[in-house]
């Protein structure tokens, strides 16, 4: 076998200069594997001659590879503005500019500058919150799915919790209310039926190990017809008369009022504070268009519990995140809207987004065949299921491909569209207007394969 004798030494092959400034390590393990899978192809008979050269290419796409991040820049052209696929709210760059030097020096976030003692983590952001919200107090943690958790761990341990039927969501990426629960430790008491449920249903399942009422947002769903639910502000009114907490879970939240009479179908944490509840928690990153981070705002006392817990330092959040969230809020409370991504995004009038397609068409007319027509697109993340708001999208067809290949040309440069209609979309509603020059370069590629 002399193919066999000609396979190169780990140690010699790696002596070769164009590896001179690769790590050794990480070298020489990609190495072996690529050397033993040569000798055993040879066995096999399925390589008859190799040189060196072949070998050392192998070796460096295989490095490339493995230390390029995995995580990258994409653009999304779904029209889906909370894409939780495609991360969900983008962070707007001027603000992240801003956060980036908090971050990168020491910072005060458990350090109290006016005393020179330690401080508390949670303090930098509970004023602006409060002020905006009117709440007493505010808890930040990993997220809305934690936020449940640490809520339902802290007060309803060995205890019942009423939740209406109609109400035991599943989130994607299986949260589910049940089963949440029942990790934590809590006991569900269902309530009602799918379609209906009153408010003697609640009252007539309290007990003494009753603990908590709590009302869940029906994001990704909606019952229809003959159906009604209890609203929360009677079950803040029953709560305080049986001395029992009520909590809201809210899914995403909203701050603002929304375009499109979304308002209706996804409720505001502002008129919610109004009705003076015991807790209430959001996502960071659904319509606040923020980090993710679950925000938990209520009483005091029962935020003080939550502290308590020590499960609060399992779902504690980083400094990057109380930034910008703090940057959110702050944008928030100033109306300054155009700084939240997410939410400029859903303010864009088909009007705007119209005048992009038709920059991008005009740039790529001769080479692709090009229609700009009306759409629609749903927010996503778990928000606002069945309604669809107003977009302008692109059709684009090249050469004679089929539209599950233009998706696939597309995807594989990093432009996420949709296919509607056996079209191939790209859908402005979540295309930032800098990535434009970027889909006119990859349909130029496209047009020249
Ligand atoms: C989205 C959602 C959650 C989970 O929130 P994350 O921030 O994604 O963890 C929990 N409850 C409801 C009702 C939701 O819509």
């Amino acid at each position: 076998m002399f193919l066999l004798k000609s396979i190169p030494k780990v140690d010699k092959f790696i002596e070769n200069e164009q590896f001179d400034d690769l790590s050794s390590s990480l070298l020489v393990s990609i190495t072996q594997e690529v050397l033993q899978n040569l000798r055993e192809n040879i066995l096999k008979d399925e390589v008859k001659s190799f040189t060196e050269d072949e070998l050392v290419q192998t070796v460096l796409q295989k490095y490339e590879e493995l230390t390029k991040p995995s995580l990258q820049k994409l653009i999304n052209a779904t029209g889906v503005i909370v894409h939780t696929n495609l991360g969900r709210s983008l962070i707007d760059a001027k603000t992240f500019d801003k956060v980036k030097d908090v971050v990168t020096s020491y910072n005060n976030l458990e350090y109290d500058l006016a005393k020179g003692k330690r401080g508390e983590r949670y303090s930098h952001i509970s004023d602006v919150i409060c002020r905006l919200l009117g709440c007493e107090d505010v808890l930040i943690v990993n997220n809305n799915a934690s936020a449940v958790f640490l809520i339902l761990n802290t007060f309803a341990k060995k205890k019942e919790v009423i939740v209406s039927r109609g109400e035991l969501v599943e989130i994607g990426g299986s949260f589910r209310i049940p089963e949440v629960m029942k990790q934590s430790g809590a006991k569900l008491v269902e309530v009602g039926a799918t379609n209906k449920t009153h408010l003697r249903d609640y009252e007539d399942s309290i007990t003494e190990k009753t603990a908590m009422l709590m009302k869940v947002h029906k994001s990704n769903y909606s019952i229809e017809g003959f159906s009604s639910e209890v609203e929360f502000k009677e079950l803040v009114r029953v709560a305080k008369e049986k001395n029992l907490i009520d909590y809201y879970d809210m899914g995403s939240g909203h701050l603002v009022d929304l375009p499109y009479g979304l308002d209706q179908h996804e409720p505001s944490v502002l008129k919610y504070m109004q009705e003076n509840p015991s807790l209430l928690s959001f996502s960071g990153d659904k319509l606040l268009g923020s980090v993710q981070a679950g925000i938990i705002v209520g009483k005091k006392e029962y935020i003080a519990k939550l502290k308590k817990n020590q499960l609060l330092r399992m779902l504690r959040v980083d400094k990057l995140t109380l930034a910008l969230l703090e940057e959110n809020i702050t944008s928030v409370l100033l109306n300054k809207l155009d700084e939240i991504p997410t939410l400029k995004m859903l303010f864009a009038s088909t009007d705007e987004l119209r005048e992009n397609a038709q920059f991008l068409k005009m740039a790529v007319n001769d080479i692709c065949e090009a229609h700009i027509i009306e759409t629609t697109s749903v927010i996503g993340g778990g928000t606002t299921p069945n309604r669809t708001i107003p977009s302008i999208a692109m059709s684009v067809k090249i050469k004679n491909y089929k539209q599950n290949k233009m998706e696939k040309l597309f995807r594989e440069r990093k432009i996420i569209g949709r296919i509607e209609d056996d079209k191939f979309l790209l859908d402005f509603r979540a295309i930032q207007k800098e990535d434009i020059k970027q889909i006119i370069k990859v349909i130029k590629e496209i047009t020249n394969v």
